[in-house]
């Protein structure tokens, strides 16, 4: 294992007091105003050799060059920079001052680790090419990512290679993880309305009732998964909203159920989908009441890890922490990401940073581990060394 490069070690304290600022001051997706701000200063203030912002709303890209200036490979380093709207009960002092939301996915982290590696690259300048440091707007649920895309980041800014890193609650800190193949979830929301013709509670004969409907509506969904998907193929599909109704005696007009798809391949989630039209559809007749579904506009495809570059990121790893402290294959989760966007156009590895017994993600109590800061700003500086080598002459 080698240490920690001094420079980094040194950085330890203005990293956490970077991550700390960020944690008191968390902003939703598309709206990292001040996030964004504070990344494109710094990226100025170390001396990077452009800084373009408002790529997708609020995303930030940084190019730097190495020692032997514009030219070669180019590869791309990603973080994410939104929170979530959750109010935080950690306790911590540097808690949110935004009520009602929280840094309760260690974005926070993510930012700081890669300006962390931003301040290190500029002064060193240890590579040959181009990297791009990549801090990207609303990963929870808005596609940032895509937003990035669909404004040309990849038209002006083209990698041979994407990066990306999670911190993981549960790993230890100074332990790391990646895998190959399918790492996170396509993911796919629904709001699914039923709509009947509502009445007294004792008189149904002269209703259509939605709550008798969306109630055999949610147990039929239930046989895509155990009835439909082959049974080696990782699905979900969660009815995780039951709205209607508000009095004793009032059969309503309306029952609203919404809920989540995932998968891990994009064949599966389209059955799904038919499947679940076709339900929805029978059921409408057999109950003669409407159905409408209506799937929203974001639907994440699933994040699949290049074989090669898992491989790489795995060398990596094991050569800067040692081979005790890094895992393959890393079991995935149905839990999922908008790095899949950048995933699918280049190849791209993503890896999992030991949180250590943190709270889990999306929880109230969740804070991310500033010890785990100057080890992940030390992977992205390896991977860049590893990926970019300088030339010996
Ligand atoms: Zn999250
Ligand atoms: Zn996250």
């Amino acid at each position: 294992m080698k240490p920690i490069p001094n420079s980094i070690a040194a950085q330890a304290a203005e990293l956490a007091e970077w991550r700390q600022d960020l944690h008191r001051h968390p902003e939703l997706g598309y709206n990292e105003h001040r996030t964004a701000a504070k990344v494109a200063e710094r990226l100025g203030a170390f001396g990077f050799d452009a800084v373009e912002t408002g790529i997708g709303g609020t995303g930030v890209l940084g190019v730097l060059h190495g020692r032997n200036g514009p030219g070669g490979a180019a590869i791309l380093l990603r973080a994410d920079m939104d929170a979530l709207p959750i109010m935080e009960t950690t306790g911590a002092d540097y808690a949110s001052t935004n009520p009602g939301v929280m840094h309760a996915c260690g974005h926070d982290g993510h930012t700081t680790m890669l300006l962390g590696e931003a301040k290190h690259l500029a002064a060193t300048r240890n590579f040959d090419g181009t990297v791009y440091f990549c801090f990207q707007p609303a990963e929870e649920g808005g596609a940032g990512a895509k937003a990035m895309l669909d404004d040309g980041l990849f038209e002006r800014y083209r990698p041979r290679a994407v990066y990306g890193m999670h911190n993981w609650p549960g790993l230890p800190v100074g332990e790391f993880a990646v895998k190959d193949g399918p790492v996170l979830a396509a993911t796919g929301q629904f709001t699914v309305t039923v709509t009947g013709k509502g009445g007294h509670g004792a008189a149904p004969q002269f209703a259509r009732d939605p709550i008798v409907a969306a109630a055999h509506l949610i147990t039929a969904l239930q046989t895509i998964v155990s009835r439909v998907v082959d049974p080696l193929q990782p699905a979900v599909l969660s009815v995780t909203s039951f709205q209607s109704g508000s009095a004793f005696n009032v059969i309503p007009d309306q029952a609203v159920l919404m809920g989540t798809i995932r998968t891990f391949d994009d064949a599966v989630s389209d059955l799904i989908i038919a499947e679940m039209d076709r339900i929805c559809a029978r059921t409408a007749e057999s109950f003669g009441v409407a159905v409408e579904v209506d799937r929203g506009n974001v639907a994440y495809p699933p994040t699949i890890n290049d074989a090669a570059e898992a491989d790489f990121t795995e060398s990596v790893m094991r050569d800067a922490f040692g081979d005790a402290n890094v895992h393959r294959g890393h079991p995935p989760t149905m839990a999922g990401e908008d790095f899949s966007y950048f995933a699918r156009e280049v190849p791209g590895a993503y890896v999992i940073i030991g949180n250590g017994d943190s709270a889990p993600l999306h929880n109230a109590r969740y804070d991310f581990n500033d010890e785990a800061a100057p080890l992940g700003t030390t992977y992205w500086a390896r991977l860049v060394e590893k990926a970019l080598p300088v030339a010996q002459g």
